[in-house]
């Protein structure tokens, strides 16, 4: 027998479970006993193996196997100096790439599932993966189901099981047994499965199998771990990095042949030749990259923006739009109801006068029976509010009111429902009375009941209803901020066999409205106004009433007076998306749309060019969160299915997050750029210095083992630790980055290229000059300016424009910690008598020492004086501007 065949109950004995849900304790022997509830995943890459890789680059493969030859007929020594540079390099590679595999594995797990389960009666959330067999699964919309199981119970419960069965029609579930033999998994309708979704009601059932044993696991034999997605910037740097590397290829045969025609010593210009290419083909870049947004997705973490897909730390600076859900995300979604309209009079609920009032006559008393019994709110063991905050209010109300809904429902039980959904905005929930009739009352966004409502509610009994005079006081308490529900109630014999919305939620009898104030996050407001100044447009989008969004936009400062930036999802749906695209830049506040339509939103900006950052929890707003640029789901409130589909989670729902997160995402790329722009530079210094120097008839400047000395380690630390460089000043005063310009715009080409032309400049100068006054340290001091030109570098550009003395030494402390070590292992190949064999070096006087550093400070110099014209040119740029917007 199937388990689908046979009665709940027995699926319970059989599991040796019960209603109430395990204990923890059998919980616990079940997971050592049965394992965790994941699927099977491609086995990991060891630590060794992610050592090795570090060696796999052909370059330096052709490195070693030269070093390797060269030490056989020639020296030995330099062969090893060589292999411990490489080593040291693989080193520091995988000590950083084991850092961002730890920091994404980190992320991951707290992107993880989970699910509500009954233990010991109580519910708790536990990660999906520690769900065992026997458990009892609270399952509601938005859930993707955590495992296999039988169904115990359901409310209206629909399941869209595309995944298993490829069908995208949900399926409504039930809890009867079915008897017949052999049905497909489509057909098992008291059954929930694996990795489908619930996209309507709510449900529970007994999981029956986890894992690899379920009917996912079974077809996904062996799931193979997603297939690491290439940033926009990766792709470009892979493509570049071919291009340079067959250019630098070319220069180094330019290098080899030019030694050779000079007569120099064959094994040493092909190993001169070689070390040149390993240290100028950029070939870590894209894996720099991926490490840095590693990492800098860690510390986002910090700030409450947890990143599901890497590359949406890169984009996050290019948003030009961001349009978040009014409530929870701007608001604070603690609503509180202010006012209740009844008997044609509206009521203040704040102290406890008004309330007396409301419970003065029937109708009064109706509505605020209405209110406590038709919500899912309530409270837990220790007194916290549970449930949906508009629902809460509502509930609270009528509590203080002298509604209590435990005691209500003695007499009033519950017997159906119809969940509330964002489409319809409202809800139905169905009582016995104790006559042995049924009401029911349904509640929601009052357009909709005032379509739905025929009359009114009087203490003599109902009369005709004026929906006009009702819509003026909905516009009276909107214009106020307040979210307006209105109640109504509808009496039956007995419970309607067709429970269909359409024919329940009609000829409806109106109780009265309730106006709930949900206020304006104060940090939302701050990160409204710095959205504006970085050049990135905030939109409100509201399943809520127009004159509620437009007013609370405005107290948020989003929009101004002006009306035109307004829209409401009628209208929206009116427009043809060609018609719509003529306006979607100037619309800030789209009221009463449901989730749906955000995808047109979504689909109408990116028509326009835009960069489009969007918002969304339920089931519904998958769609738009996937087309979104970033597509961001909220940690608290959200579904499985909108964090599934979403690039970023935010931990604390909270808008003032998303900003700090693009201005996070810009610091980072901005700090990818430094980096790239250090080591380009470095190696087109490094290039200049050894293609130049036949040109001016000196002798080859630099051999093989400080090439690799200054690419390797010199380079390696200062360079990475331009990661720590903190967000620039002005990084919220700039417009968005496009995503399509190239990484080498705003001069970064330029740059590359004629500092590296001036650091082989000076490196050359010094040859010369220490050449013709007969200085036979020569070598040791264009090692030692090269060296220190890249350290004096690497502090000017911490920096696009400001000094580095108005930044401070101290504002970057690993750089500076990175800098001076580098300095002192520089002095140490100089200084230290056993390494001087070994790098090939000499000590200096104190002469050369003196005119090495003065020497090294020009390109530092250089840079700082580059900046300075630009910030005078940014300077002019802004006070004509200003000039020009003067009337
Ligand atoms: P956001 O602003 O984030 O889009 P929202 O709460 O405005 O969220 P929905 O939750 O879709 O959007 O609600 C739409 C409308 O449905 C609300 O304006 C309200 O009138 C009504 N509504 C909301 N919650 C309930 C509820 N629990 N029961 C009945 N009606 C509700």
């Amino acid at each position: 027998m199937q388990t689908y065949q046979i009665d709940a109950e027995e699926v319970l004995k059989a599991l040796d479970a019960s209603p109430q849900g395990l204990t923890p304790e059998e919980a616990e022997r079940r997971l050592s006993l049965y394992g965790a509830n994941e699927l099977a995943e491609k086995k990991k890459r060891s630590l060794f193996m992610m050592f090795l890789d570090q060696f796999k680059d052909f370059m330096i493969i052709v490195l070693i196997a030269a070093a390797v030859i060269s030490g056989i007929i020639g020296e030995p020594a330099d062969t090893i100096a060589i292999i411990v540079i490489v080593v040291l390099n693989a080193v520091i590679g995988f000590v950083q790439e084991y850092r961002a595999e730890k920091a994404m594995a980190m992320l991951k797990k707290m992107a993880a599932q989970t699910a509500s389960v009954l233990r010991n009666g109580e519910i708790v959330h536990i990660p999906s993966a520690h769900i065992v067999p026997g458990d009892i699964v609270l399952l509601e919309a938005g859930n993707i189901v955590p495992a296999d199981m039988r169904l115990l119970e359901t409310a209206r419960l629909m399941i869209e099981e595309a995944a298993l069965t490829g069908e995208s029609m949900p399926v409504e579930k039930h809890t009867m047994p079915l008897h017949e033999e052999h049905l497909p998994l489509g057909d098992r309708k008291n059954m929930a499965y694996k990795g489908t979704i619930v996209t309507y009601g709510r449900g529970k059932g007994v999981v029956t199998a986890i894992g690899m044993k379920t009917e996912l696991g079974k077809i996904a034999s062996l799931l193979q771990e997603g297939e690491e997605v290439k940033t926009p910037l990766q792709k470009r740097l892979a493509v570049f990095g071919k291009k340079l590397a067959l250019a630098v290829l070319v220069i180094c045969t330019v290098v080899f042949v030019a030694g050779l025609l000079r007569g120099e010593d064959r094994l040493l210009m092909l190993l001169t030749a070689i070390s040149l290419a390993v240290a100028a083909i950029p070939e870590a870049l894209p894996a720099v990259v991926t490490i840095s947004l590693a990492l800098g997705a860690k510390k986002m973490v910090k700030q409450n923006a947890l990143i599901r897909k890497l590359p949406a730390v890169e984009t996050l600076g290019s948003v030009t739009y961001i349009c978040s859900d009014k409530t929870g995300t701007l608001t604070m979604n603690k609503m509180a109801v202010e006012e209740i309209w009844v008997d044609g009079a509206v009521i203040k609920t704040a102290g406890e006068e008004g309330l007396k009032q409301g419970t003065e006559t029937s109708s009064r008393s109706m509505l605020l029976t209405a209110l406590a019994l038709s919500n899912d709110a309530g409270e837990d063991a220790a007194g916290r509010h549970i449930g949906d905050p508009t629902e809460v209010a509502l509930y609270l109300v009528a509590r203080k009111a002298g509604f209590d809904k435990k005691m209500l429902e003695k007499d009033f039980p519950r017997v159906a429902e119809i969940p509330f959904d964002s489409d319809r905005k409202c809800m139905t929930t169905f009582h016995r009375t104790p006559e042995g009739g049924v009401i029911s009352f349904t509640k929601g966004a009052i357009d909709v009941l005032i379509e739905t409502s025929s009359d009114i509610l009087h203490p003599d009994g109902p009369r005709w209803l004026d929906p006009e005079e009702v819509q003026r006081v909905n516009e009276k308490m909107s214009a106020d901020g307040l979210r307006v529900l209105g109640i109504g109630m509808k009496k039956w014999d007995r419970l309607p066999d067709d429970m269909s919305p359409g024919h329940v939620e009609r000829g409806l009898t109106m109780l009265g409205l309730a106006g709930m104030m949900d206020p304006p996050r104060e940090e939302a407001r701050e990160a409204v106004g710095l959205c504006k100044t970085a050049g990135i447009k905030p939109v409100m989008i509201t399943g809520d009433h127009p004159l509620t969004a437009t007013t609370i936009a405005q107290r948020l400062g989003i929009i101004d007076n002006d009306s035109k930036e307004v829209i409401t999802g009628r209208e929206l749906d009116r427009l043809s998306l060609e018609e719509f695209e003529e306006r979607v830049n100037d619309i800030r506040v789209y009221a009463r749309v449901a989730p749906e339509q955000k995808l047109k939103i979504v689909k109408a900006l990116q028509d326009k060019g835009q960069f489009v950052a969007m918002t969304g929890d339920g089931v519904n707003d998958a769609p738009a969160l996937k087309r979104a640029d970033i597509g961001i789901a909220m940690g608290i409130t959200g579904t499985d299915v909108s964090k599934e589909a979403s690039h970023m989670i935010l931990l604390d729902d909270n808008f003032a997050t998303i900003v700090k997160a693009v201005k996070e995402g810009r610091r980072i790329f901005e700090n990818i750029r430094k980096f790239i722009k250090y080591t380009m530079t470095s190696n087109s210094g490094e290039i200049w210095t050894l293609f130049l120097a036949p040109f001016f008839g000196l002798p080859i400047p630099l051999l093989p083992i400080h090439i690799l000395w200054i690419n390797l380690v010199t380079d390696g630390l200062p360079g990475l630790a331009l990661a720590a460089e903190p967000a620039e000043k002005g990084v919220m005063q700039r417009p968005p980055r496009d995503p399509k310009e190239s990484i080498f715009a705003h001069g970064l080409g330029t740059h590359i290229i004629w500092v590296g032309l001036l650091m082989g400049g000076v490196s050359l100068f010094t040859q010369a000059w220490a050449i013709k006054t007969e200085h036979s340290h020569w070598q040791t001091m264009v090692f030692t300016v090269l060296c220190l030109s890249q350290m004096g570098h690497v502090l000017a550009i911490r920096s696009e424009t400001e000094s580095l003395f108005a930044q401070g030494l101290f504002s970057n402390k690993p750089l500076l910690a990175a800098f001076l070590l580098t300095f002192i292992l520089q002095m140490a190949t100089i200084y230290v008598s056993a390494l001087n064999p070994i790098f090939k070096t000499e000590p200096l006087t104190l002469d050369e020492l003196a005119i090495a550093l003065l020497l090294s400070t020009v390109v530092f110099i250089a840079v700082e004086i580059e900046k300075a014209v630009k910030r005078r040119l940014g300077k002019r740029r802004m006070d004509s501007a200003q000039r020009g917007s003067r009337p």
